[in-house]
């Protein structure tokens, strides 16, 4: 019987996979596996937070496809190969993504490939328009949103897949086991997997989507959806979610998904985007005092360190909070975007090289802002999106007792309440 490899990586899902559906069509048996890839595990990339999340996921998967899910460990190319030759199989069939290490994985892989005399066919699955489907005229990709959105509206979305419910899967093949989490994931980070993931977007649709364009700047609320670590680890699919939230009417939250691709499709194009400036380098100070006090969340305005003790807690920050620490660091405290992303991307469980590198970079002003020399002041922006100062009083309790707006600005406290408080000076003028 012909049988194929459905090679998984982060899209950890059984709804709306177009390289599983096709597979299912097209094998009377299918292998379905996944490769803990050693250039990751072994590298300072596989944060707990998201090492957790990943097995989760893959648990989650593996009991979606009635324990079939093979794992094993090593270079993901070469398992694969070795895979297709346990199972006998003709075809490695899997979703293409954007990265540096992603276009290189699949580079090796079709070569690997046509040396073994096995078919490798890659898919769409990561985004809801593919990378390259949208080109400006002259140039090889969007650099600016707005005119990629209006594309991004316009352009035919494919049709979302069937869910796979069935597999004939080929036994017998033994999995590696699940690599160790080295390091405490946050003690309130969200759990992985799809069956999480669905029934977190049935909640938004229902509940949360209605508000969103009204509600998602405000911190104290917290009425963003989640869905981001999700994504990340596809566990839903970001065209299934925009699809539906477009039936409903959310147009700023497909907004949201577009920016998503928007970052996926300038990474495609710039793959150097997690370690190069876009455009326009800056220079930076090098202070590893204050860096150590944004990331301990320390820096005595406390916007900025209820943000980054937010993502110390749960894993996750809310995006106007990421706008308003990242400004700071770049911008106030002139230190390198890269030293911000990379203290990201060892707590979020949503960490992504496209997303984190292209907001980074938009923020510090070496990517595509179209205003790059935007610095968002922090205590503005603390009474315009958490007036009653809630969010800071959840996050920072050392200022709990402070009522109101009031505890934006503790250096105005009348100086009697202020000595009571164990919260540091600004470590920088604010002025
Ligand atoms: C400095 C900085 C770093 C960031 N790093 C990441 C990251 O590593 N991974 C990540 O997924 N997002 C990142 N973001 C984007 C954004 O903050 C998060 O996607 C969002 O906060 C996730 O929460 P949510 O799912 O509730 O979002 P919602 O507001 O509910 O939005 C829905 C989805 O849209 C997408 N989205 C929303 N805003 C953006 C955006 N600005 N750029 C790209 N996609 C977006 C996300 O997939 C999100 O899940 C970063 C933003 C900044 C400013």
């Amino acid at each position: 019987m012909a049988s194929g490899v459905v090679l998984f990586t982060r899209d950890l899902r059984v709804h709306d996979h177009p390289a599983l559906a096709a597979a299912a069509r097209t094998f009377g048996q299918v292998l379905p596996l996944f490769v803990y890839d050693r250039e990751i595990f072994d590298g300072p990339y596989a944060a707990p937070n998201r090492v957790r999340f990943l097995l989760d996921s893959l648990d989650d998967l593996d009991s979606s496809l009635d324990g079939a899910l093979l794992r094993r460990s090593g270079a993901v190319p070469a398992e694969a190969i070795r895979a297709a030759r346990e199972a006998n199989a003709s075809a490695i069939f899997m979703s293409s993504d954007v990265s540096a290490l992603a276009q290189r994985r699949e580079r090796r892989l079709r070569r690997l490939c046509e040396e073994a005399g096995v078919q490798l066919r890659t898919f769409p699955g990561v985004t809801v328009v593919p990378p390259e489907a949208l080109r400006p005229a002259g140039g090889d990709h969007f650099r600016v949103f707005t005119p990629y959105y209006r594309a991004w509206r316009q352009v035919l979305w494919r049709p979302v897949e069937k869910p796979v419910e069935r597999i004939e899967a080929i036994s017998g093949l033994r999995s590696a086991a699940p690599p160790e989490i080295t390091g405490e994931p946050s003690p309130e980070g969200q759990r992985g997997g799809e069956a999480a993931g669905r029934q977190r977007m049935k909640g938004w649709l229902e509940k949360g989507l209605a508000a969103y364009a009204a509600r998602h700047d405000d911190l104290a609320a917290d009425a963003t959806s989640r869905l981001s670590p999700y994504l990340h680890f596809g566990c839903l699919s970001a065209l299934e979610l925009a699809v539906r939230a477009a039936e409903q009417g959310g147009e700023e939250f497909v907004r949201q998904l577009s920016w998503r691709d928007f970052h996926h499709q300038v990474t495609h194009a710039f793959p150097a985007m997690s370690r190069d400036d876009y455009r326009r380098p800056r220079q930076w100070r090098h202070d590893e005092v204050a860096l150590d006090a944004w990331k301990r969340g320390l820096t005595g305005v406390p916007i900025v360190d209820a943000g980054m003790r937010q993502l110390a807690r749960e894993g996750w920050m809310h995006n106007r909070a990421r706008l308003l620490v990242a400004s700071f660091l770049t911008r106030r405290l002139a230190v390198d975007w890269r030293a911000g992303a990379r203290h990201f991307l060892d707590l979020l469980a949503d960490g992504d090289v496209a997303n984190n590198s292209g907001n980074w970079q938009w923020v510090a002003g070496t990517g595509n802002d179209t205003r790059p020399n935007r610095v968002f002041n922090p205590i503005r922006q603390a009474h315009r999106f958490d007036p009653e100062g809630d969010y800071v009083r959840r996050y920072v309790p050392e200022l709990e007792s402070v009522e109101g707006g009031a505890v934006h600005e503790p250096w105005k406290l009348e100086p009697l309440l202020r000595r009571t408080l164990t919260y540091p000076d600004p470590i920088v003028s604010l002025a």
